[in-house]
């Protein structure tokens, strides 16, 4: 694992389903345990992944703790939506998009 940046949000927990804050691990842009919100712009610059522009891209995201609330700590996967360079929502992975076939931390949906 490299560096990797920090989407806070909130969501759903799958198993008590109740609203709860949750860290996203994700890789776009400059990597570097930069933080960020929903309505954020991703930040671009040297070795950054991906490029800045794209009209929609999907981002792997993997929250980095249990459920706060119940300590439910299974693998929680996430897609995180990247639209005009800015992250727009997050919504629980649902194999929808494959990283691993793309080989890639993100897909690239619309250029
Ligand atoms: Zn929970």
């Amino acid at each position: 694992m490299g560096a990797f940046n920090v989407l806070r949000a909130t969501c759903p927990c799958p198993s008590c389903t109740r609203v709860v804050p949750v860290a996203i691990q994700f890789k776009l842009g400059v990597t570097y345990q930069h933080e960020y919100a929903i309505g954020d712009a991703v930040r671009w610059g040297r070795n950054a992944l991906g490029h800045a522009g794209a009209i929609h891209v999907v981002v792997d995201g993997v929250a980095d703790g249990p459920c706060p609330d119940c300590g439910y700590a299974c693998d929680r996967d996430f897609y995180v939506h990247v639209e005009q360079d800015r992250i727009t929502r997050v919504e629980a992975a649902d194999g929808r998009w494959d990283f691993v076939a793309a080989r890639a931390t993100f897909i690239v949906v619309r250029e």
